[in-house]
């Protein structure tokens, strides 16, 4: 692993655990993310990696385990939810501390229609955080310079190529602020031509020491930024490692079959 994974912890995960009904989809799933490292989570379709990277921050509740991202805990088996499957209002509040430490970027982009470029970047940071519209407009020019969007600024969504859609979505995540950026499948509903475009990006933000964990089939982009690689599946780390170790020699039979498949 490289020396970046071995600075402080930004999030930790521990013993996660996840049901459906009666489908265990996280068996009790560990790890930590360093700060300002990249964390890629590979495994098969159905394997539970969307679900652990929404428990990151409360998009998706678990049933026990704790998550840590910076100075927020939430122990969610101590979550008492009432018959109606509502939370006591200081535990919804602990949830919703938890969200604001990370930005999510959604495998589709999730942009308001209706709204231009700047002004899907603003939102958070506005609505959310109250933030003073000149401040947040300032950082968000930045941060569309950035994403190679400066132009596009007062564009609409439907103006804009698949892959610009998805940068945008980024700049909204980075918007934030947050300790750590989750991506889910950022590139998969994207035409082939747009991907590379979207994934220069995340790597521009990996050299600038974002804290990111990123879901996703790109097994190069996996082997050439990732700090640490999870390989989970049936809802369990199989195997965890830097990249050069996990994609290049597994150990475990189930990660060396799925890299068969894929690659
Ligand atoms: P992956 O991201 O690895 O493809 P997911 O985390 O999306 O896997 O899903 C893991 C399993 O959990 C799948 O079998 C999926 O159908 C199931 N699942 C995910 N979300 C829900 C939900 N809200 N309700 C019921 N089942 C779900």
């Amino acid at each position: 692993m490289s020396d970046r994974s071995s600075t402080s912890p930004v999030v930790r995960a521990e013993d996660v655990r996840k049901s459906f009904g009666d489908h265990e989809v996280l068996s009790g799933v560990s790890f930590d993310v360093g700060q300002g490292t990249v964390t890629v989570i590979l495994g098969p379709s159905g394997s539970g990696k969307t679900t652990l990277l929404r428990s990151l921050n409360g998009l998706e509740v678990p049933d026990s385990g704790t998550v840590t991202v910076s100075d927020v805990t939430v122990d969610f088996g101590s979550l008492t939810p009432n018959r109606s499957g509502r939370l006591p209002r200081a535990q919804r509040e602990q949830l919703t501390a938890l969200g604001r430490q990370s930005g999510f970027v959604f495998q589709a982009h999730n942009l308001f229609a209706h709204r231009t470029t700047i002004e899907n970047v603003i939102e958070g940071p506005v609505v959310v955080q109250g933030e003073d519209e000149g401040s947040a407009r300032e950082r968000a020019r930045a941060l569309l310079e950035q994403v190679g969007l400066a132009e596009h600024a007062d564009k609409y969504p439907y103006q804009l190529s698949g892959g610009q859609q998805q940068r945008v979505g980024i700049a909204r995540a980075l918007a934030l602020r947050p300790e750590v950026v989750l991506f889910d499948e950022p590139t998969s509903a994207l035409d082939p031509e747009t991907v590379g475009e979207v994934l220069t990006v995340m790597r521009d933000l990996a050299e600038q020491r974002w804290t990111m964990v990123v879901v996703t089939h790109e097994i190069r982009f996996a082997r050439e930024v990732a700090d640490q690689v999870l390989f989970i599946d049936g809802g369990v780390v199989v195997e965890r490692g830097a990249p050069e170790q996990v994609i290049l020699e597994p150990q475990q039979p189930r990660t060396q079959a799925f890299l068969r498949r894929i690659l």
